[in-house]
């Protein structure tokens, strides 16, 4: 297979200019993927903050302020560390220099960390294939992010997804990595494939909590509490109660906080001392705010597991958002029960205050707070909407239909999706029996065509 030239050659061109050209003269940049070009003309800070405050309020204070409609259960994020998060510059790590390859994934073998890293690697020599270095794990390890970017229009659609942010959940992990892989090679020899990836652009970060992969794969005994297998992250906090989102830590008057939102460290639930404090979840935010809101894309599809069910859209958030995200919701469970399976995949209905219980501080939750209007408040260290010159909290309004001001969403028709694949215990981990039951659920609920479905039914 012969890779065609259009495609930038970074490398070579960054490692020429950094021998023999010093940094002060202005010899243009290397030629990087048209995402890395887009992203340097973008002010992420400005664009995503209100402007209102540098500075963040005691957290005493925070609490006095909010004491008529609530309460908040932890601090928000401090404002340097957002900055950190969203000034980070991602690393182009695809390989240019040697010719694709096939690569099989097979679902009922184990993939190890450095297995993950090499496949992606190996699909980056694709051509219009991008692979980046997003940011580090708590443990260290690289976070990849990878893309499907086959030309430069930037009117394509762009479609989201995510997998494994808790450690036990591998489906999702390794489901998209199949997924991407497989339609790659297939639009290698099928044009109406090819053409179908000209014009839509697919992006993934497969695994997130790339640690508590590699701990369940290794130790998976010791990585339990109570007999069950590890969702957190390995230092304890689970990547899905710590984003900054519209909801964090926010609690209404009168509801109580939530069962699943722990106090202290542990295998689940636990949403970290404060706001976006996990190095992973800061990733992230950069990867969900440059698609979301930088590229306006359709929507973000997050995979866990495992109650064979679905969720769409937010209870807190507008109503003709979330009912975008019903829509897109039960196409996708259409195609998901499409074969002929004794079970099928259930829906799943938000609480309508879903967020005001302290618990809404997922990855989804975040997403679907910058597309609708949330803009980070260095005071508060969390997503708040902006009134004038006034930081709206949702907890003041409980839903985003009943605030009475004008709410500017970046992404109006953006939508969110979870998908929990499998359905019980015996889906969960690594375990061959569960490796084998992972591969045939892959093919019986059509995972193998979901991405090429998706532009069809958007
Ligand atoms: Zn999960």
């Amino acid at each position: 297979m012969i890779k065609n030239n259009t495609k930038p050659h970074s490398h070579s061109t960054l490692e020429q200019s950094s021998v023999i050209i010093p940094l002060t003269t202005s010899e243009p940049d290397p030629i990087l993927p048209p995402t890395l070009q887009l992203m340097k003309k973008y002010d992420y800070v400005a664009e995503s903050t209100t402007g209102l405050s540098d500075i963040q309020l005691p957290f005493e204070e925070l609490q006095e302020g909010v004491a008529k409609y609530g309460m908040l259960h932890t601090p928000g994020m401090p404002f340097e560390e957002y900055k950190e998060a969203m000034n980070r510059e991602w690393i182009d790590v695809t390989d240019y220099d040697e010719e694709p390859e096939e690569i099989t994934v097979d679902i009922t073998e184990t993939m190890n960390y450095d297995i993950y890293v090499e496949t992606l690697k190996k699909l980056s020599r694709y051509d219009g294939v991008y692979l980046y270095q997003i940011g580090e794990s708590t443990e260290g390890r690289d976070l990849y992010a990878i893309e499907i970017d086959m030309d430069e229009d930037r009117n394509n659609m762009v479609f989201m997804f995510t997998g494994q942010i808790h450690a036990r959940e591998f489906a999702g992990g390794t489901f998209l990595v199949k997924m991407f892989a497989d339609l790659v090679q297939k639009a290698q020899t099928d044009k109406d494939t090819m053409n179908m990836l000209y014009r839509n652009k697919f992006v993934a970060v497969p695994i997130i909590n790339v640690d508590g992969r590699e701990a369940l794969i290794k130790e998976p005994e010791k990585w339990k509490s109570s007999g069950q297998l590890w969702k957190a992250y390995t230092n304890g906090i689970d990547g899905n109660r710590n984003f900054p989102t519209l909801s964090w830590g926010q609690v209404s008057k009168g509801n109580k906080l939530n069962y699943s939102v722990a106090s202290k460290p542990g295998f689940s639930n636990y949403g970290g001392r404060y706001a976006g404090s996990n190095k992973e979840t800061k990733a992230m935010m950069k990867w969900l705010y440059h698609y979301t809101v930088v590229e306006q894309a359709e929507c973000l599809i997050d995979m866990h597991q495992q109650g064979a069910e679905i969720y769409a859209g937010k209870g807190w958030g507008p109503k003709r958002q979330s009912h975008l995200s019903v829509e897109l919701r039960d196409e996708i469970l259409s195609i998901l029960n499409a074969g002929k399976t004794e079970r099928k995949y259930k829906v799943v209905k938000d609480e309508p205050k879903y967020g005001l219980t302290g618990r809404g501080a997922s990855i989804t939750d975040y997403a679907f707070s910058i597309s609708a209007g949330g803009k980070f408040s260095p005071a508060m260290g969390f997503c708040v909407l902006p009134n004038g010159k006034k930081e709206v909290l949702l907890m003041q309004i409980n839903d985003m239909d009943h605030a009475k001001f004008k709410i500017k969403a970046p992404n109006k028709t953006f939508k969110t999706i979870t998908i929990e694949i499998g359905k019980g215990a015996k889906y969960l981990g690594n375990s061959e029996e569960t490796r084998q039951l992972l591969a045939e659920e892959y093919w019986k609920y059509n995972f193998g065509v979901l991405m090429e479905c998706l532009p069809l039914i958007n």
